[in-house]
């Protein structure tokens, strides 16, 4: 394990960049689980982010081109809303869907490689049959909070 010169703020003994045991956390539909996230850690086990900016670049890998690479349908209407098939424009199954997870591999700044996995439903198009989530929109919106709660199961914190 890396050594590193920080020092943890709560009992301000020296601090070691270790792998972390896989956490999860829920909202709404979508589900975030980091397996091996890389956290500073202090021989009394106070965890802390491995850099400043880390929760921030892991949400914007996740809710951009983590998200963006899943089959997302199109949304439509305010108040009634419909979701769409993206290849074919009919539209998606209302009922909850299937559950499926993705895995994706990142390398953030120096620090090594973790895994995320996003569980959540594909709805199949009533026409076509071709499986995606209703709306990358709504995904995004459920990924902060849903990484706050992951981070927060971790004993992860802001400070
Ligand atoms: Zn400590
Ligand atoms: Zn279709």
């Amino acid at each position: 394990m890396t050594a590193t010169s920080m020092t943890c703020k709560q009992c301000k003994t020296g601090m070691s960049l270790q792998p972390l045991d896989p956490v999860c956390g829920e909202q709404g539909v979508l589900k975030v689980t980091f397996i091996q996230l890389p956290a500073l850690v202090c021989p009394n086990m106070h965890r802390h982010f491995a850099t400043q900016e880390f929760p921030v670049l892991v949400l914007d890998h996740v809710a951009g081109k983590d998200m963006e690479t899943l089959p997302a349908g199109k949304k439509s209407g305010l108040l009634f809303k419909h979701y769409h098939c993206s290849a074919c424009g009919a539209e998606l199954d209302k009922g909850d869907g299937r559950e499926e997870t993705f895995d994706f591999d990142v390398t953030l700044e120096e620090l090594p490689t973790f895994r995320i996995e996003l569980t959540l439903p594909l709805h199949k198009c009533t026409s076509c049959g071709k499986e995606q989530i209703r709306s990358l929109d709504e995904m995004q919106k459920l990924a902060p909070p849903a990484m706050a709660h992951a981070f927060k199961a971790a004993g992860l914190h802001p400070e």
